[in-house]
């Protein structure tokens, strides 16, 4: 049984009580049209089960979430012709998030648009050596 959040904005997208420009769905995801878009086609998808991150949805539906992901960013290419995408998530509030339900950004990018890359988010390179901090990711 889906987790479900009524105070939720995206889980009451997901349910159908507030209205949303739904372009794919399946039973573990819903892509939408965002409310404010900053690229043509700007597309959020959603999973249908209420997680707050990534690391709260349950393993097995994050590739369900993907295949409407895919989906989505298929339909974003074809009908509208994007030259390529950025496809991100921001996550906590210092990644950017403020709708606390996990969702998939879909950014269609058109040639020549002035956009830059997952590369221009941050720009805080590490004090410590690379070989320092895959030991810390590494050793347990
Ligand atoms: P975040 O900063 O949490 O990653 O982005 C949340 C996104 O959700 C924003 O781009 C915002 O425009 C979009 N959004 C917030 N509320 C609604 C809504 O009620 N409907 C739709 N379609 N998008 C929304
Ligand atoms: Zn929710």
């Amino acid at each position: 049984m889906p987790n479900h959040d009524e105070q939720c904005i995206f889980c009451r997208i997901v349910s159908g009580s507030v209205p949303a420009r739904v372009i794919a769905r399946s039973d573990a995801a819903v892509a939408f049209l965002d409310l404010e878009p900053i690229a043509p086609g700007h597309t959020l998808v959603v999973p249908t089960h209420h997680s707050e991150t990534l690391a709260d949805l349950p393993t097995e539906l994050v590739g369900p979430l993907f295949a409407v992901v895919q989906e989505a960013a298929h339909l974003l290419t074809t009908r509208l012709g994007a030259d390529g995408m950025n496809i991100g998530i921001n996550q906590g509030l210092v990644g950017g998030q403020r709708v606390p339900h996990l969702h998939v950004h879909l950014l269609p990018r058109f040639t020549g648009d002035g956009g830059g890359s997952v590369h221009t988010i941050v720009r805080n390179p590490p004090h410590e050596t690379i070989e320092t901090i895959y030991a810390t990711i590494t050793t347990t």
